[in-house]
């Protein structure tokens, strides 16, 4: 007869502060703990009392300056030290000792699976942020080991299942009906929120357009999920969570965002961020068609008519632009734009701007290159009299080339620049015009 060794419970440990590191955040680390065993000093530092800490590392995992540290005494150094090479021996990680609460959460977490992307289309044509998607959706599907499906929503929209496949989606969620003709918070948040409860979807990804932002927060509040918007950056941890990247703090820093307790799992990102998939002609999937269509009588909203935004003569989209030239407060006046105008209409590109030229009047809002303006991804960014301040960069540092024309040896754009000249806009730009017009007249000849 054989005896079954007794398992080993593996030592939870108790929270210990790093002496030096508090940053006296506003007690964050006392909000997290679940039993109250935290009591913070008149200088904002934490006292753990430790002979009632239950060892869940929530306040470690709360902590922004790292500032908690879990302590083991040394016999469950040692034990900790045993189960590491037992783990070794038999390849088996050391489990984890789960409470209630953490084991009903995992099981939660179980029942999602795979990735998403939310197709916006209009008149049956799709926004291009939502191929841009598909790409990035490809890559976080095979991370996660799951089918990509495309979410489409419209009125005789079935042929976009095809280009979904094209760009790289295994399934399409087809929901194909006259009530979906126009697009309309109720109507789709509720098709959309239907489809979450049918099939649990762990990651969810939708362009952060007026239509994306708008209905992204709507389905989010229903089905009580987190929502991360303006994404610049979609990853996967070890344990499946959406590591999403975005400015935060106005740009200043860069967050990853996760949301580890809900799911979905949701982001937006905006056009231009991502990049385009290679399209795969003749690629094929799976259409799952699915009848659900709210009644047109419960819909609040109706459509009355649709008036285009003018006829799009005067209309420059910066964002789809190849080549732009831009120009911020170094530029001085409205009247010095026409300079840009004139170097752009040369290379057949669009001028675009910062936001402080944008504010001073001197050109359109449209025209905005940044974190509340446009995000770009041009062949080249001509940036003149630009300081490169963190918001504007953030909109334009993923341009094929930069080239950045400044006065200020110091600037920050010189630090992303392809080429940098320091020296004056003013000097510089009509030198570069006339060079680009010897070279057009010579191979003309
Ligand atoms: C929440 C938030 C959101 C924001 N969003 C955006 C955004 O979307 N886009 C954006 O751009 N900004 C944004 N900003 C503003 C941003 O912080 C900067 O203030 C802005 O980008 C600065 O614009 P600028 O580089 O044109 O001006 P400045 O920082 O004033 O730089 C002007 C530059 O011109 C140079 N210069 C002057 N004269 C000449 C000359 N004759 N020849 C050559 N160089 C010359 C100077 O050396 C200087 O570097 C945001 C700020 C906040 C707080
Ligand atoms: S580890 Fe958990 S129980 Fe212990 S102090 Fe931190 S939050 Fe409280
Ligand atoms: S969470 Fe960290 S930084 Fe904030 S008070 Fe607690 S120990 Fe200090």
């Amino acid at each position: 007869m054989s005896e079954t060794k007794p398992k080993i419970k593996k030592p939870r440990g108790v929270a210990a502060l790093i002496e030096g590191k508090c940053i006296a955040c506003g007690a964050r680390c006392q909000s997290s703990c679940p039993v109250n065993c935290i009591e913070m000093t008149e200088t904002g530092e934490p006292i753990i009392e430790t002979t009632k800490c239950i060892g869940c590392h929530k306040c470690v995992k709360i902590c922004p300056a790292a500032a908690l540290e879990m302590y083991f005494t040394p016999e469950e150094q040692k034990i900790l030290a045993e189960l590491a090479e037992q783990a070794k021996a038999t390849g088996a990680p050391v489990a984890e000792e789960l409470d209630e609460e953490a084991q009903k959460l995992q099981q939660m977490l179980a029942r999602y699976r795979g990735v998403w992307v939310v197709i916006e289309q209009y008149e049956g044509v799709t926004a291009k942020v939502s191929w841009e998607l598909i790409g990035t959706g490809a890559e976080l599907a095979a991370t996660l080991g799951v089918p990509l499906s495309a979410v489409i929503i419209g009125h005789n929209v079935e042929h976009l299942c095809k280009e979904a496949f094209e760009h790289g989606a295994d399934k399409a969620i087809l929901l194909d009906a006259p009530v979906y003709q126009h697009y309309r918070t109720q109507s789709f948040a509720d098709a959309i929120c239907h489809l979450i409860d049918k099939h649990l979807p762990e990651v969810i990804l939708m362009g952060a357009t007026a239509q994306g932002r708008d209905l992204a927060g709507a389905v989010a509040t229903v089905v009580k999920t987190g929502l991360t918007a303006d994404c610049t950056g979609l990853g996967i941890d070890d344990k499946r969570n959406l590591m999403q990247t975005r400015p935060a703090f106005g740009g200043n820093i860069m967050a990853t965002i996760m949301c580890d307790k809900y799911r979905p799992q949701m982001s937006t990102v905006r056009p231009h961020v991502m990049h385009m998939p290679e399209l795969q002609p003749g690629r094929k999937g799976e259409i799952i068609r699915d009848s659900f269509a709210p009644l047109e009588k419960d819909i609040l909203v109706k459509i009355l008519e649709v008036i285009n935004d003018g006829d799009g003569k005067d209309q420059v989209d910066v964002a789809a632009a190849e080549i732009i030239v831009s120009g911020g407060r170094g530029m001085m006046n409205k009247d010095n734009f026409a300079l840009l105008t004139e170097l752009a209409d040369e290379l057949g590109g669009v001028v675009g701007a910062s936001r402080s030229a944008v504010d001073a009047g001197w050109i359109a809002q449209s025209r905005q290159v940044g974190q509340t303006g446009k995000t770009v991804r041009p062949k080249i960014y001509i940036a003149c009299g630009i300081s490169g301040a963190i918001q504007h960069m953030v909109g334009m540092q993923d341009s094929d080339t930069i080239i950045a024309i400044n006065r200020d040896p110091e600037a920050p754009i010189f630090q992303i620049a392809t080429y940098g000249v320091v020296g004056d806009l003013f000097q510089v730009v009509p030198a570069i015009i006339s060079r680009v017009r010897e070279l057009k007249s010579q191979s003309a000849h």
